[in-house]
């Protein structure tokens, strides 16, 4: 059967492969230990899983508007004053089914064939795909992890050419777990403006952010970059809230109002009851999230800790999100060799680095108990000793 050409640079989501692998063998009784998991751990909060219940028990069951119901849209203006002093109208904000389907809208929106979309790498998996999905090019800007995984604004302006029209930014970031601080941000706005492009600020894991550091959104600079960036964010990592894909953003009014009309003739609305219980997630009080943020920093310093000690090994010390991306370049594997490895001889799942533009890494995920991270961490230490003689 002849496919249609816009699947040909699509590759399948390595990430879901590994871990459906790993599911696969722990359903067979191997003992898997998982640091693949790219969601919360814990529970969805008790309330807001009642406010589901409610929901449905009312009959709440049938299509709502397509780009939210109004008490949503009203609930994600107040999140983003409160958060970042960012101010929104409900029609500068869209619902979408998780914030991967806002991006995935977005770019179907922006992209034109063979606009460019620059984008940072190390990056999340979906971005390059998206890109080739709407027929534009992405173009890749190298951060190193001796430069803190940071976008550095002379690389970004020697990418630039006359194509250029998109810029996506990702703090904190998956995989990396490094942050863009004001300074670099501010940098980076300048820039943007100076060459008339759109940014797309994907902020999902503002929550998860360690030592100091406060989020800041560059979009909360002035007028002139608010006007030309869309802030995407949602409540999977936040509430704990994958399955109920929830996601949402805001921006250019004109450019929202295009999306609700790709959202009436693709998906219709999100589910309506995971709306009701988005509406009750954004109203928690944040000792929730202080209370969930204190508890994956204790896990990210003894995951870092742990893998500082396994030779061949160097990872970053995330400052946010919840993964530690990790250099194994010294191992002389390539990252899904070493996967492979890990996962059939060690039985621990991590997922390679080469999704996410980088063969030289491999990213492990402390979305999971303290225990399973000494174990998981202890048979991949004793995995490199007995391979010892092959390492540099
Ligand atoms: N952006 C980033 C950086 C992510 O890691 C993820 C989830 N892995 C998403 C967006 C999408 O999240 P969701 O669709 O569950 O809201």
């Amino acid at each position: 059967m002849k496919i249609a050409e816009r699947m040909d640079k699509v590759s399948p989501s390595a990430t879901l492969k590994l871990t459906a692998r790993a599911k696969e063998m722990k359903a067979k009784g191997l003992p898997v230990i998982s640091f693949g998991a790219g969601e919360p751990d814990f529970d969805t909060p008790e309330t807001v899983k009642e406010a589901g219940v409610k929901a449905l028990a009312a009959g709440f069951t049938k299509y709502t508007p397509t780009s939210g119901i109004p008490e949503l849209k009203e609930a994600v203006c107040k999140k983003f004053l409160e958060d970042q002093g960012l101010s929104y109208a409900p029609d500068q904000v869209v619902i979408s089914c998780g914030a991967k389907h806002s991006l995935y809208n977005l770019i179907q929106v922006l992209c034109a064939p063979g606009d460019e979309v620059l984008i940072p790498s190390p990056y999340w998996v979906s971005y390059p795909e998206m890109v080739y999905l709407a027929g534009g090019a992405p173009v890749f800007i190298d951060c190193s992890q001796n430069e803190g995984f940071v976008l550095s604004p002379e690389r970004f302006k020697k990418a630039l050419t006359a194509r250029s029209k998109i810029l996506i930014l990702n703090s904190p970031s998956n995989p990396t777990g490094a942050i863009l601080n004001e300074n670099t941000l501010r940098t980076l706005s300048k820039i943007i403006i100076e060459n008339d492009l759109i940014c797309i600020s994907d902020e999902i894991y503002e929550y998860y952010l360690y030592g100091n550091d406060k989020h800041v959104s560059i979009a909360s600079f002035d007028e002139e970059i608010k006007k030309r960036t869309f802030v995407v964010n949602g409540t999977s990592k936040s509430y704990s809230m994958t399955g109920l894909r929830i996601g949402y953003l805001a921006g250019d009014a004109e450019i929202v109002k295009k999306i609700g009309i790709l959202q009436d003739h693709s998906t219709s609305n999100p589910t309506s009851i995971s709306q009701k219980m988005a509406v009750t997630a954004l109203q928690l009080p944040k000792s929730y999230r202080a209370e969930v943020r204190d508890k994956f920093e204790k896990r990210s310093c003894l995951m870092f800790d742990l893998l500082s000690k396994i030779k061949g090994f160097k990872p970053f010390k995330p400052q946010g999100a919840f993964y530690v991306f990790c250099d194994i370049g010294q191992t002389g594997f390539s990252s899904e060799v070493l996967c492979e490895k890990l996962l059939e001889e060690a039985h621990v799942a991590v997922i390679p680095g080469k999704s996410f533009g980088s063969d030289r890494h491999v990213r492990f995920s402390f979305a999971c108990s303290e225990q399973d991270i000494e174990q998981g961490l202890k048979r991949v230490m004793d995995w490199t000793e007995k391979r010892k003689e092959g390492m540099g």
